[in-house]
């Protein structure tokens, strides 16, 4: 029987690996400014892209009909009408806080005006114009909780959400170990989680959860003293000198006009907080750039948090896998049952997670299994909870997405069995299960075992989803080291880029080798 897989295949892996690893490498170096946009040079040719949060109310916030509204939209569009673009001519985009970084690098948006606090390991990164707001950590409880009144209460083994690559989720982590920490790629989604009851606090800066507290009057409160200083920059990429003088200019220009009280009005005046004074420009108080680790001082740092973060993703893999194939021997059982029905059923349920987008299953089996229908897998009990659930959400979501491709990859395999075996077991009055066992799904699997082996690679390599709901798999350690190291962006791509690619060629040449040994000869 021929087969697209019958070169062995490990060989061109192990180059592409390689190849992998280069290019992230190369990637890292582009980080560095090759990529970044010229904001005058945009500026002057009367359009910006503007990086902005699409849903903090009273700061940055798209309504349903499109339109923009909050203090940060009114500062960015005052800073573009200053460097000579009207409103109309300014494209938003969304800045996620784990994406900022990653959106000035590569050249996506101009500047940033999102929240964004001025760090010492953002400003390795990128830069900052500003500040321009003075914020400070806080949290947001259910009105009718008294339990929580300030950050010391958390230790009580609390339930916090965060947002992943924020500055508040790094000092939770860093100053509060014994906290269990949620964290999603936004704060709406806390919102929601905080809303179900799934947590008992969302911590953030007190004026991101001043907006969310007047959004839902009555049912949210912010309790005790911000406990962090957060100035907000607008964030350039780096060597955009020019460009940051005048954006400097223009808040300082904005602060001494009726504009910044009105922005601050029209944004919080509802709100009933007191808005702070506003920062000198240009300075940064005690924040300066912090000095990353050094090559050896790296893995010092980092590595039993490395060998940690795999070992969850060997975990979610293997987990996965047992549970995909297992769903998808299932399916195909569904799929050439008599019973029209289940028949249909499998059908669609294959057709429609092999055309959903992994992470819409991923945080779907969050948000809609877990927070709407209350479905846990973790004891409630645990002071892991909020770790073990979201493991095991994720394994349920992987394994559902991944399910639909082994079933693909069995059916192809029923297909080689031939008819006459079946047709033969049948007048020998074999039922249909034992059909099924005995003559058509061991032959079925034998052939597919290849295929089979890519599917396997392909989920070791989409646990990386995992991170949007928290999971502390190996792509959260690295955008956080990526963040914090930026220095050493090679050694951080290169460590995590080798030991996907080295995963991927193991399993391919393990693949192989039982592909060999156990393929049916015809
Ligand atoms: N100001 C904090 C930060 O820049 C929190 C707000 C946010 O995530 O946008 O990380």
């Amino acid at each position: 029987m021929s087969s697209p897989h019958s070169n062995p295949p490990h060989r061109p892996r192990l180059v592409l690996a390689l190849l992998a690893a280069l290019l992230a490498a190369a990637c890292a170096g582009c980080g560095s400014g090759a990529g970044t946009r010229d904001v005058l040079a945009d500026a002057k040719a009367g359009r910006l892209i503007i990086g902005v949060k699409f849903d903090q109310p009273g700061l940055g916030e798209r309504r349903p009909d499109g339109s923009m509204r909050g203090l940060d939209i009114d500062v960015a569009t005052y800073i573009a009408a200053e460097l000579g673009v009207p409103e109309d001519h300014i494209t938003w985009r969304e800045a996620p806080s784990p994406n900022r970084e990653n959106l000035l690098r590569n050249g996506e948006v101009d500047f940033i005006v999102a929240s964004y606090s001025i760090s010492g390991a953002r400003l390795n990164v990128v830069d900052f114009a500003g500040p321009y707001f003075h914020a400070g950590q806080s949290l947001l409880v259910r009105a009718d909780d008294a339990s929580i009144t300030n950050v010391a209460s958390l230790n009580s083994g609390k339930r916090l959400c965060s947002v992943t690559g924020s500055t508040p989720a790094q000092n939770i982590r860093k100053n509060y170990p014994g906290v269990q920490l949620q964290q999603y790629d936004s704060y709406s989604a806390c919102v929601e989680a905080l809303h179900r009851g799934k947590i008992d606090a969302l911590t953030t800066d007190d004026i991101i959860l001043a907006g969310y507290a007047a959004q839902s009057p009555g049912e949210f409160k912010l309790v005790g003293q911000p406990f962090s200083d957060e100035l907000y920059g607008v964030g350039l990429a780096r060597g955009q000198t020019p460009a940051k003088a005048q954006i400097n200019a223009a808040l300082q220009k904005m602060f001494d006009s009726a504009a910044w009280d009105a922005a601050v009005l029209s944004a919080f005046g509802s709100s009933g907080i007191d808005p702070p004074a506003r920062p000198a420009i240009g300075s940064l108080g005690s924040v300066k750039p912090v000095k990353p680790a050094a090559p050896e001082g790296l893995w010092h740092k980092y590595g039993h948090r490395i060998e940690q973060a795999f070992a969850t993703t060997v975990q979610l893999t293997s987990a996965s896998a047992v549970l995909a194939l297992a769903w998808g021997v299932l399916l195909v059982a569904a799929q050439l049952c008599p019973v029209p029905v289940l028949r249909r059923s499998a059908s669609v349920f294959v057709d429609v997670l092999r055309n959903s987008p992994l992470t819409l299953v991923i945080v779907f089996c969050s948000t809609g299994l877990y927070q709407n229908l209350g479905l846990t897998l973790a004891s409630e009990r645990s002071p892991t909870f909020i770790s073990d659930n979201n493991f095991w959400l994720a394994v349920l979501g992987l394994a559902a997405y991944t399910s639909a491709f082994v079933a693909d990859a069995l059916r192809s395999g029923v297909n080689t069995v031939p008819i006459g075996q079946v047709e033969a077991a049948r007048s020998l009055g074999f039922g249909f299960t034992k059909v099924l066992r005995l003559i058509v799904l061991p032959q079925a699997f034998r052939a597919v075992i290849r295929p089979l082996g890519s599917q396997f690679i392909a989920l070791a390599r989409n646990t990386t989803v995992a991170s949007a709901i928290g999971v502390a798999e190996a792509a959260l350690l690295m955008k956080e080291m990526i963040e914090n190291e930026s220095d050493r962006l090679f050694e951080v791509f290169g460590v995590f880029a080798l030991v996907f690619g080295a995963f991927s060629v193991l399993f391919g040449f393990l693949f192989n080798v039982l592909g060999r040994k156990l393929e049916v000869r015809r």
